[in-house]
């Protein structure tokens, strides 16, 4: 480790989506920041996401929401600027699965639903929907409960981060820590690789749960991280109408989230959320496919998925320590307390990534950190690019599609 010197505005750590949401904001601005990343970008909590953008809706029922006055019902139409190209990055070209949303009640609940989302609050960012238009899965005559539409995205998370990535590639690099290492120069932390050390004017920690650890190395104690583990599960099946929906039941956090996704054959997966991941983290995968089954049986017992494949996926979501389970409605950034030019950053959700961009760039101004250093990076293209992680539905199953 050693020769010579890089001065860059910023150094980025880790490539899901917040280091590339980041990464774009910060040379849209002008600042000369790269990106070093281990593995493959996207990988572990991006690739695993279901994609979904949405306004914080299904955060109501849990009376933790209050419409237009908090960030996260903002989200949406930030995410829709930036796919029509004119919003704070660029991601014109990347895949939208669904322009919308649905949240079903199973039946009995449908009063109360009904009353909520009637409720002057939720006006405009709800809409009851005729049983015409219901969404394929829930057409039948066996159906009992509400349908009510929301204004949400969906996008698809491997495209995403492929725009992200393609727009900066040559800002982007593989990371090897056994030839690398964030090092202390009195208060400041630098970037030590093979040929070249890399000296920036701000260090950002995006890696996920993997911050917790690059925090801990440059002797610092804050910001603290928790894990929330969770147990997707991935159903491969014949059925071809896509499907997007929350299933509303007696808590407050939706019983079942379903997204639709494809795998590299064309072949539909459904990829199954909501409290039936969040409470099973510790189940055996067996026991969890034993549920999904029964609790897709339940719900829509007219669905015939035809002949289907089951895969579970265990996954910790990474965020800022705090000190009760409110949900999220705001991404974070702090300072590292050990070194004076650090700072580590969760969205906590992939919604949040424009207020991640923006609370970044809002943190570096009010320090008077701002584009001083040429966009040359020519210096590091000798450690090379890292790949795009492959998505689960692609990986899990035993056997080819
Ligand atoms: C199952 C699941 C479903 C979700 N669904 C949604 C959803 O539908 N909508 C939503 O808004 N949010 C959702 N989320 C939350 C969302 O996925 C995360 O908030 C977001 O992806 C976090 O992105 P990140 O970049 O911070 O972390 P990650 O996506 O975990 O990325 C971290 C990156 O850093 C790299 N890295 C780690 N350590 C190092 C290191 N030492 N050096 C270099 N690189 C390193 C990793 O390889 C990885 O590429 C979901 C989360 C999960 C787990």
């Amino acid at each position: 480790m050693g020769g010579h010197t890089l001065h860059i505005d910023i150094a980025i750590i880790g490539g899901g989506v917040a280091g590339l949401w980041a990464l774009n904001q910060l040379r849209n601005r002008g600042y000369s920041a790269a990106l070093f990343e281990q593995r493959a970008l996207g990988s572990y909590q991006t690739i695993g996401s279901q994609g979904m953008i949405h306004g914080g809706v299904k955060y109501a029922l849990a009376g933790a929401w209050r419409g237009d006055a908090q960030t996260i019902s903002a989200m949406p139409a930030a995410w829709r600027r930036c796919l029509a190209g004119t919003g704070a990055v660029d991601l014109r070209g990347c895949r939208v699965l669904s322009e919308e949303f649905f949240l079903w009640s199973s039946g009995d609940l449908q009063s109360r639903l009904g009353a909520f989302f009637a409720s002057q609050l939720l006006r405009g960012h709800v809409r009851k929907v005729a049983s015409k238009d219901y969404p394929a899965p829930l057409r039948s005559g066996q159906f009992r409960g509400q349908v009510y539409r929301l204004a949400d995205l969906v996008l698809d998370v491997h495209s995403l981060v492929n725009t992200l990535a393609s727009r900066q590639r040559d800002a982007i690099f593989a990371i090897d820590w056994a030839r690398a290492g964030l090092r202390r120069e009195g208060r400041q932390a630098v970037l030590a690789l093979p040929d070249c050390t890399v000296v920036p004017q701000q260090l950002l920690l995006t890696a996920g749960a993997g911050n917790e650890h690059l925090v801990a190395g440059l002797a610092s104690t804050r910001p603290q991280m928790q894990r929330r583990p969770l147990q997707q599960v991935l159903v491969r099946h014949h059925y071809q109408e896509p499907f997007y929906g929350h299933c509303m039941g007696t808590n407050p956090s939706p019983r079942l989230t379903i997204s639709s996704h494809r795998d590299h054959t064309g072949q539909p997966v459904w990829y199954l959320g909501g409290d039936l991941s969040t409470g099973a983290a510790d189940a055996s995968p067996q026991q969890l496919i034993l549920r999904a089954q029964e609790e897709l049986a339940g719900l829509m017992p007219w669905l015939d998925l035809g002949a289907s494949e089951w895969a579970t996926l265990k996954l910790d979501r990474a965020e800022p320590r705090q000190s009760t389970l409110l949900r999220p409605e705001r991404a974070y950034v702090g300072k590292l307390d050990g070194v004076e030019n650090a700072r580590a950053a969760w969205p906590t959700k992939l919604t949040l990534c424009p207020d991640l961009g923006d609370e970044i760039l809002q943190q570096l101004a009010s320090e008077q950190i701002l584009p001083r250093h040429p966009q040359e990076l020519a210096a590091l293209d000798h450690l090379g690019r890292p790949g795009v992680a492959t998505p689960y539905w692609d990986t899990l199953f035993p056997c080819a599609g």
